[in-house]
């Protein structure tokens, strides 16, 4: 009889909804108006030991995943990291081991973060939406002023102090008609870990669900079979999936196929081959496997919000 695997994941959300961001995009941000006015987010000392300690108790694997998320993780400070390191050291049986990641919006890293990240080893996850005018386009603060500068700026320290980082995009309405430029950029700036997740946010009226800040769905086609076929699980659709047709106006394979019989070309040369794919596909190199892309991603990189 075939078991179902206990393997689980929690993300911990160490300060709630509460974030010094405003991204336009957020679905998160509002939770903050389903508790009473005054609510004090920080998760306490006492419920944070109480999780670590379970959190390990219940993980039947050697390895440990703690997924640190917000809102913005770091909002409670590096100390509150340093009390959560030596919790999971004091609860650590000798046959386990631990990892960290965080998902941060990077505009709180500063050395004394670079020291710590490193020294313990997290991993992080930094949400980046690509150059400057693509990322700034949603992603601003409270007071709607761009964060891409800061961002940048946090990813070069994190990579100086040798902290492995994984940069995460969302891809949304503006971003996506621009693949070629914003993994260029990713790449130039020296991000060697990409993930990219589309964004899909809902509207709240019954007549037009979608908001259009979404990904449109001519950037969600089936992916070609052979690398569909190489895309064996969720973690490497996701790097595969920003593929938006150079072809304006293409609905979906389909559509494709009746273009390509209009224009006199047979059945075959309507499959989509891997060079006609818009050059973001460049993503595919670095990736030879299900596994080689699971031990890429930082364990706490899964993320719901970025
Ligand atoms: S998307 Fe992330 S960084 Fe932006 S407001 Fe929401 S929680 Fe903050």
């Amino acid at each position: 009889m075939e078991t179902a695997a206990r393997e689980f994941q929690i993300m911990v959300k160490t300060v709630g909804a509460i974030c010094n961001l405003d991204c336009h995009y957020c679905y998160y941000l509002q939770k903050e108006e389903l508790y009473p006015k005054g609510t004090n987010f920080r998760l306490d000392d006492e419920t944070l030991e109480r999780y670590i300690e379970q959190h390990i108790k219940a993980t039947p694997g050697e390895i440990v995943s703690f997924s640190w998320h917000g809102g913005e993780p770091t909002l409670v400070g590096v100390e509150f990291f340093r009390k959560a390191v030596a919790l999971q050291k004091k609860h650590l049986p000798e046959n386990k081991k631990i990892i960290n990641g965080i998902q941060t919006n990077g505009t709180t890293i500063d050395d004394e973060w670079c020291e710590f990240l490193a020294k313990e080893n997290f991993y992080i996850g930094l949400s980046l939406d690509g150059p400057k005018e693509l990322h700034d386009h949603y992603r601003v603060t409270k007071g709607q002023k761009p964060t891409h500068k800061q961002v940048v700026q946090a990813f070069q320290m994190l990579r100086r102090a040798k902290v492995h980082v994984d940069l995460l995009c969302v891809v949304h309405d503006v971003n996506v008609k621009f693949p070629t430029q914003v993994y260029r950029y990713m790449k130039e700036i020296g991000g060697q870990y990409l993930q990219f997740l589309p964004l899909v946010e809902k509207t709240g009226d019954p007549n037009n669900p979608v908001h259009k800040r979404s990904v449109p769905s001519a950037a969600a086609l089936h992916l070609p079979r052979d690398l569909r076929r190489r895309a064996g699980d969720r973690a490497q659709r996701r790097l595969l999936f920003l593929r938006p047709l150079r072809r304006t106006g293409v609905q979906d394979r389909q559509h494709l196929r009746t273009i390509h019989r209009r224009n006199g070309r047979g059945p075959k040369a309507a499959r989509l081959r891997p060079k006609e794919m818009d050059q973001s596909a460049q993503v595919l190199p670095r990736v030879r496997s299900a596994e080689h892309v699971q031990r890429r991603l930082p364990q706490g990189s899964h993320h719901q919000n970025p």
